[in-house]
């Protein structure tokens, strides 16, 4: 029987970990090439005196997309990892000493809001819940499980019901004035207005469609035992087991193209793999800036988009209280065009930022005074590559955000023993060409849709998957990007000219 495709993957990100599972599952006889240590990305953990903290996403939405990948390399999610859903999905604090929980149950969420802020907004945020799940149902086909379109062609994919639903709330709003339109409570605004930054944008400069985001949690959220990297451990385990070979601690330095199409890649050490196809997992601005040669320059529009936000984050092992914390909470600032406005227009760190805080063992015991693992992030500009700041002021940010959160009432040590903090420098560092940016390009304006990467390139034999392509950040929409490039890369003719061979048992390696 005649060999699969030499493929190598370059990056052990979600999308890169999908893609080599669903390939080698089809036969292809793949390589996956990881700089760090471990697998899985922007998924990672960092010790804090023996406890591992989730220091990278964690908040686990659209499990069907993980269903739908362990059912097609035959197996099941459930035989291979723990999830428990969130039946409070997270709880919101205010500077005017207002807190509200969202829950998975909608009705218990539309009762907390009547409360809250009376029958009339509850009544809008049904509404709301209506039109985001429209939204959400309209766009899930013809974007998030296609490979990305053009604008004639999303136009006959959406069908006249698709375009009446997007122009019933007008394709050119953005978020926050959709949101204007939606709520009367300005919390209530805030508080859905927030889900642009799930894409890593501005809630100014978001279309309105970014409403299906709040969708996608309201329609589960989930803890992983083991934490995130259980996830990505686990693919990285099914994809060695259908023979993929992973190589940790191997950069990629550059793409061989010979005739126009790929035929390797050069690692930094020297060592060259001879290659039939490509896939480059990471951020897509990096073939823009020649970091893989400049045979695969092309691959990507040459004009830099807007990135996306960046972070500050403190991983910590600590004791907290004061307010009860659930799984996900969020401290919202008082003035959130103000938090934008220094992130996008003036490129500085947040004055006074709204703060996320991860409580990674809850639900569940939490004994009073012990140290707990907890995460803050507040947004920052992608601007690690040449960042406008001193120390001090990641410094001053510290101090700025840890008081922020005792004005609300959760008192957290200022700096705990064997605080992991990181910056956007630290994640240009870890992310190259990414100038720290946690979500490729911004989602700003309504075009861009169109002017992500797709998974195919110009350059022959070369695809891409991410959080920087098509259909754009966050742990479920990179791996839809994997199984979109997987896909494009089987009907290649390369691959479509070789028969399935039976896969054998790969590995995982550091040099
Ligand atoms: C702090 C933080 C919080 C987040 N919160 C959430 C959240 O709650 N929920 C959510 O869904 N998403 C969240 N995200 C976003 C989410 O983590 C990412 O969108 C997703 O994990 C990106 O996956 P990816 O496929 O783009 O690969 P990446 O995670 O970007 O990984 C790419 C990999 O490629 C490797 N690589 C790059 N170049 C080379 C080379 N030349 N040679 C070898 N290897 C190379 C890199 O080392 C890296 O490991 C968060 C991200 C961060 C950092």
């Amino acid at each position: 029987m005649a060999e699969g495709p030499r493929t190598v993957v370059v990056g052990a990100g979600v999308g890169g970990l999908v893609a080599a599972l669903r390939l080698a599952h089809q036969g292809h006889v793949v390589t996956l090439l990881e700089s760090a240590m471990q697998p899985g990305g922007k998924i990672h953990t960092q010790s804090v005196h023996g406890a591992l903290i989730d220091s990278g996403p964690t908040v686990f939405t659209m499990r069907w997309v993980f269903d739908e990948l362990l059912r097609a390399v035959g197996t099941r999610l459930e035989d291979h990892l723990r999830l428990a859903p969130l039946s409070v999905l997270a709880r919101h604090f205010w500077y005017d000493g207002s807190q509200l929980d969202l829950f998975a149950d909608a009705e218990r969420s539309e009762a907390a809001v009547a409360d809250w802020a009376g029958g009339e907004e509850a009544a809008r945020f049904r509404d709301f819940c209506d039109r985001a799940r429209t939204v959400h149902d309209t766009l899930e086909g013809p974007v998030m499980r296609s490979q990305r379109p053009g604008m004639v062609e999303l136009t006959a994919r959406l069908g006249p019901r698709g375009l009446a639903v997007l122009s019933s709330i007008g394709p050119m709003r953005t978020l926050w004035q959709q949101m204007q339109r939606q709520f009367r409570d300005p919390r209530l605004q805030q508080l859905f207005g927030r889900y642009a930054t799930y894409c890593g944008s501005s809630p100014w400069q978001a279309p309105a469609t970014l409403m299906l985001v709040a969708q996608v949690e309201m329609d589960g959220v989930w803890s992983v035992e083991g934490g995130m990297t259980a996830l990505s451990g686990m693919m990285a385990r099914l994809a060695q087991e259908q023979g993929a070979s992973l190589r940790m601690g191997c950069t990629a330095q550059r793409i061989d193209v010979r005739q126009g199409a790929v035929c390797g890649v050069e690692l930094t050490t020297g060592e060259y793999l001879p290659a039939d196809l490509v896939l480059f997992n990471g951020e897509a601005a990096a073939l823009r800036q020649g970091l893989l040669g400049t045979a695969v320059r092309p691959a990507v529009p040459a004009q830099a988009p807007a990135r996306s936000l960046s972070a500050m984050t403190w991983a910590m092992h600590a004791p907290s209280s004061g307010v009860a914390l659930e799984r996900h909470n969020v401290f919202f600032c008082p003035e959130y065009q103000q938090e934008f406005d220094d992130i996008f227009l003036r490129q500085r760190l947040p004055q006074l930022p709204t703060v996320y805080v991860c409580a990674q063992d809850r639900p569940g015991e939490v004994t009073e005074g012990a140290p707990e693992r907890l995460l803050a992030l507040v947004n920052a500009p992608a601007c690690g590559d040449v960042p406008p700041w001193q120390d001090e002021d990641l410094d001053t940010c510290q101090a700025t955000t840890f008081s922020y959160l005792n004005c609300l009432g959760l008192r957290l040590p200022f700096s705990s023993p064997g605080m992991r903090r990181n910056s956007p420098q630290d994640f240009h560092r870890r992310f190259p060409a990414s100038g720290g940016a946690l979500y490729g390009q911004a989602t700003h304006g309504w075009t861009s849709i169109f002017t992500r990467p797709g998974s195919r390139t110009p350059v022959q034999g070369l695809y891409l998957a991410g959080g920087s392509v098509h259909p754009g950040p966050g742990v479920p929409m990179a791996a839809l990007s994997g199984q979109l490039a997987a896909e494009a890369m089987l009907a290649s003719p390369v691959s479509t000219r070789r028969s399935r061979p039976v896969a054998t048992s790969g590995g995982m390696s550091t040099p």
